[in-house]
């Protein structure tokens, strides 16, 4: 690499957890990143499929445990998880994304502070979040409403209702569910309906091992395709009470509690393709050598470098302050700001990087032209990033 991820000083924990994600991204991400790039949707997920590999030496880090024995005050976790964040975004985007939302369904059994649920939904098991819906995508991102038409406008293609000590839940998730074919829990948000036939939002854990649950087909799609992505549907599928995390009365607060730490998370993500990218650039310019001399060396491709960096840069820097500030005082708005300007960095900087590397960038052989498309889905990934700007702008 051309620069330390994070340059300032970082603490023993942080040289610590940078020095093992940037083997686990060198080493298990990128060429397992790009081989699943290259393989059917159904091979991706298959049994024998590599994906595997990436899922089990994940865990075997133990990463994910750094910031939760308690020894990290909440600025330094969540530094901690940005760092994280951006050195499995280097590596691949798409599998970082698989690998960090399958701990949603954990972090809701956590919030119920519920032994029972803490102990069943655990990291053995493949977790996903299950919210949007076929026709119900910017809808159900935008929970206040400040675009729709009000609670109505949300109300669709899955529900949960309250039936004595259970919960039945009839309906289906969209096709763009991450880990949505693989996945053995899910967080599921979505309308509800009590005894007392008081409508909202309802959050979940729902196991996926149930009667009545079946799964779609892979998503096959441009970019971040070692993610799979596909349809959860539940045809009378019977949960525990127990398993119910918020109803009517929370659910905008854990929904916005859940998006603030998601565009967080994805702002921190994005900066590290987009530093892939930048890097990626830097490497080629250095070597191709075009009129005489390394094309580094043209006044007008340093002009580009310097501007791929300063963007990458910016996006950084805002992703850090958004994300320590957030650990003590969150703001949705911010946690937007940071996914927006991290997302769109990734696409502009792998878009400039591609034609940094001429007819090179295109190839298969060069890693330029899979940056691009996963950046390319960034953009809509936890948000269509319009729709999100719009619901920033009305919290100013
Ligand atoms: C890679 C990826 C991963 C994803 N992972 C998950 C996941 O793990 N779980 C999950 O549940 N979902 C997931 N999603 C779904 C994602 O959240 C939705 O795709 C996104 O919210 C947009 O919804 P939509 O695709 O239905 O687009 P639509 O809502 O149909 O929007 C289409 C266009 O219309 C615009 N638009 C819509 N409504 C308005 C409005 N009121 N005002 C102005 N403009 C509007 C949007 O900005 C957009 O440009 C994922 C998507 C992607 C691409």
């Amino acid at each position: 690499m051309t620069n330390e991820i994070f340059n300032e000083t970082l603490s023993e924990t942080e040289v610590a957890v940078r020095d093992t994600l940037r083997r686990f991204a060198e080493d298990v991400m990128r060429p397992i990143g790009k081989e699943l790039d290259t393989m059917s949707p159904d091979d991706v997920i298959a049994r024998d499929s590599i994906l595997w590999e990436a899922h089990r030496k994940f865990a075997d880090l133990g990463v994910g445990t750094f910031a939760e024995d308690g020894s990290l005050d909440p600025v330094e976790a969540a530094r901690l998880g940005a760092l994280s964040s951006e050195m499995l975004g280097w590596g691949d985007s798409g599998l970082a994304i698989s690998l960090g939302v399958s701990n949603m369904p954990i972090t809701l059994a956590q919030m119920s502070g519920n032994p029972a649920l803490i102990e069943k939904y655990t990291t053995d098991k493949v977790g996903c979040w299950a919210i949007t819906e076929p026709n119900h995508g910017s809808d159900l991102v935008d929970f206040g409403g400040s675009e729709t038409e009000g609670q109505d406008a949300r109300r669709g293609d899955c529900f949960a209702k309250k039936d004595g000590d259970n919960i039945i839940i009839q309906g289906q998730k969209s096709s763009w569910v991450s880990n949505g074919t693989i996945a053995e829990m899910a967080a599921l948000y979505c309308a509800y309906e009590d005894e007392g036939g008081v409508k909202g939002g309802g959050v979940f854990v729902v196991p996926l091992d149930v009667d009545g649950v079946t799964k779609g087909k892979p998503t096959n799609k441009v970019g971040q395709r070692p993610l799979n992505q596909g349809e959860i549907f539940f045809d009378d599928v019977v949960i525990p009470a127990d398993h119910m995390i918020a109803g009517p009365d929370q659910y905008n607060a854990v929904l916005e509690m859940t998006l603030t730490g998601a565009n967080g998370g994805m702002g921190s993500l994005f900066c590290g393709l987009a530093r892939a990218a930048l890097e990626h650039a830097v490497d080629y310019a250095k070597e191709r050598v075009q009129g005489g001399k390394p094309i580094i060396q043209h006044q007008a491709v340093k002009s580009r470098l310097f501007e791929m960096f300063r963007k990458v840069e910016a996006a950084r820097a805002l992703n850090l302050r958004v994300v320590t500030r957030n650990a003590v005082n969150p703001s949705l708005e911010l946690a937007i700001a940071s996914k927006v300007t991290s997302t769109r960095t990734a696409m502009e900087v792998a878009t400039e990087a591609l034609s940094i590397y001429g007819g090179a960038g295109i190839t298969k052989e060069n890693p330029i032209e899979k940056l691009m498309r996963d950046a390319s889905v960034s953009v809509i990934e936890d948000g269509e990033n319009t729709l999100l700007g719009l619901i920033a702008a009305d919290r100013l």
